[in-house]
C-alpha cells in the first residue's frame, strides 16, 4: 500500500457492525449455555459482561490542521485463562454495547477452539474510508497510545477487524514498540509477513469457513462436489472462500456484493469473476439481470454462506430459506428465533463463532511464532488450522446432536465451559 493524504485507505473487511440488541442475544444465550452445563447464576453474573472496559478520547490533527476528538473503547471479557484477545474496528456505528458483546464472542470463540486467550475487542467511531491515510495513521498510533497500559503480548493481543487491516497494525505495533523501547511483535496479530505475520493469516478466515462447511456437510452425509452453495458477499472473506471452494470442485452457484446478486445453476466462473472485480471488489455490476438481497438469500442452493451483514435471515424470510444448510461466515447474520425456526425445519446453521474463527486461530498460531521467534510454512499453517477446525466442528456438532439443541447453543457451552471451570479454580465463583 503506497502512502499520501489523498489516497482512501484499502479495507480489509467489509461488514458492518451489529444491531444495538446485539449484547442483549448474547447473553441470552450465554445464561443458557451456563444454565445447561449446571453453572448457577453467580457464574452469568461474572460472565455476562466484560471485566474490564477503557473508552478512550483520542485527539487527531487533521490533514487541515484542526484536531478532531475521536472516541474509541477496548473491551476486555475475561482474563481467568490468560492474555485476551480480539480485533479492532474502526467505523461509524462503533458503540460501547457492541464492543462489550463482540469481546464475549471473542471468548467464545477462543473456548471452541481451546485457544489460551479470554475474548478482547476494541473499536473506534470513525468512518476510515472518509480520512486520508495519514489522518488513519495518526488515529491508530493516538490510539495505541490510549490503550497502551492494559495492552501487550501477556495481557491483551489486538487484530484486524472491520476496515481495519495489516498496514494499521503495522503502524499500531510500531506506536507500541516506540512507547515500550523494545520490539515486541507479540503485541498484535495480523501483521505484514515481514514484521512478523503469519503465513495464511490473510486467508485464514475464509479458509477456516470452508473447512467447517466441508465437516458439517460430512456430518449430513453430504458430498462436498456435489454441493451447490450461495455466498453472500464477495468481500474478503467470500471472494477467498468462493476460490477455495471452486478450488475443492465446489460448484458456486451464486455470489452477491452491494450492488446484487448473480445466479447460474450449473455454477459460476469463479476465477473470471475474481479477476474481473473493480477497484471496490464489486463484479456483479457487469452483469444486467441482477438479483435483489431477498431474492438472493432464498435462491435454491445446498448451502448458504451468509460473508456479508448481520440480520440477514430473520422471521422475515426464514419460511422462504430454502438451503439446506446455512454457515455463517459473517457475525451474527441469523437471527435467534430464525435460528430456532431452521433447526425446526431440520436446516442446520453452523454458528459464527465455530465458522469463522479461523482468523483468530491463525493469529494465535502468529503469537506462537512471534514467541518462539521461528516461522511455519504456509502449508503447516493450514495444517494446524484444518486439526483445529474439524476438531471444533466435530465436538460442536455432536454435542448438539447428543443433546437435541441448536448446534449455536451447543458453541456457547463448549465455548464457555473452560472459563467457568477456571474461574471456580481460581476461586473468583
Ligand atoms: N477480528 C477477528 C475476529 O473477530 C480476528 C481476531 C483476532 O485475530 O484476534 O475473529
Amino acid at each position: 500500500m503506497s502512502s499520501g493524504a489523498n489516497k482512501r485507505i484499502v479495507i480489509g473487511a467489509s461488514q458492518p457492525p451489529l444491531a444495538e440488541d446485539v449484547l442483549s442475544s448474547t447473553q441470552k444465550v450465554i445464561h443458557a449455555a451456563l444454565d445447561r452445563l449446571g453453572f448457577d447464576e453467580s457464574y452469568y453474573e461474572l460472565l455476562k459482561e466484560p471485566i474490564r472496559m477503557l473508552t478512550v478520547r483520542v485527539p487527531v490533527r487533521m490533514d487541515n490542521g484542526k484536531t478532531k476528538v475521536f472516541t474509541g473503547f477496548r473491551a476486555q471479557h475475561t482474563d481467568v485463562v490468560g492474555p485476551t484477545k480480539g480485533g479492532i474496528r474502526f467505523h461509524p456505528n462503533v458503540t460501547a454495547e457492541e464492543v462489550a458483546a463482540l469481546s464475549i464472542w471473542m471468548t467464545l470463540k477462543c473456548g471452541i477452539f481451546d485457544l489460551p486467550y479470554g475474548g478482547g475487542k476494541g473499536g473506534i467511531i470513525c468512518d476510515p474510508r472518509q480520512m486520508s491515510l495519514a489522518e488513519v495513521e495518526r488515529l491508530a498510533r493516538g490510539y495505541v497510545r490510549a490503550i497502551s497500559q492494559i495492552v501487550g503480548p501477556n495481557k491483551d493481543i489486538p487484530a484486524p477487524d472491520v476496515y481495519t487491516n495489516a498496514q494499521i497494525m503495522a503502524w499500531m505495533l510500531d506506536e507500541y514498540g516506540r512507547i515500550r523501547e523494545y520490539d515486541s511483535p507479540g503485541f498484535i496479530t495480523g501483521k505484514p509477513l515481514v514484521l512478523g505475520g503469519s503465513q495464511g493469516r490473510e486467508k485464514a478466515t475464509s479458509l477456516g469457513v470452508a473447512l467447517a462447511l466441508r465437516e458439517a456437510a460430512r456430518s449430513q452425509g453430504m458430498q462436498l462436489k456435489e454441493l451447490k452453495v450461495c455466498i453472500q458477499g464477495f468481500g474478503n472473506v467470500g471472494s477467498f472462500l468462493a476460490e477455495i471452494l471452486d478450488q475443492w470442485g465446489v460448484t458456486v452457484v451464486g455470489i452477491s456484493d452491494v450492488n446484487g446478486g448473480i445466479y447460474n445453476e450449473d455454477g459460476l466462473d469463479i476465477p473470471n469473476l475474481l479477476d474481473r472485480r473493480d477497484s471496490f471488489g464489486s463484479v456483479t455490476n457487469l452483469f444486467t439481470n441482477r438479483l435483489s438481497n431477498e431474492e438472493f438469500l432464498t435462491l435454491p442452493c445446498d448451502v448458504l454462506v451468509p460473508a456479508a451483514l448481520e440480520n440477514q435471515i430473520t422471521m422475515d424470510n426464514v419460511e422462504r430459506i430454502q438451503a439446506k444448510m446455512i454457515v455463517e461466515a459473517a457475525n451474527g447474520p441469523t437471527s435467534l428465533e430464525a435460528t430456532a425456526r431452521l433447526h425446526e425445519r431440520g436446516v442446520l446453521v453452523v454458528p459464527d463463532v465455530l465458522a469463522n474463527a479461523g482468523g483468530v486461530t491463525v493469529s494465535y498460531f502468529e503469537w506462537v511464532q512471534n514467541n518462539q521467534g521461528y516461522y511455519w510454512t504456509e502449508e503447516e499453517v493450514n495444517r494446524k488450522l484444518e486439526t483445529k477446525m474439524v476438531e471444533a466442528v466435530n465436538k460442536v456438532l455432536s454435542m448438539a446432536k447428543s443433546r437435541q439443541i441448536t448446534p449455536r447453543l451447543a458453541a456457547y457451552m463448549v465455548g464457555v465451559q473452560k472459563y467457568a471451570e477456571a474461574s471456580k479454580l481460581r476461586g473468583w465463583v
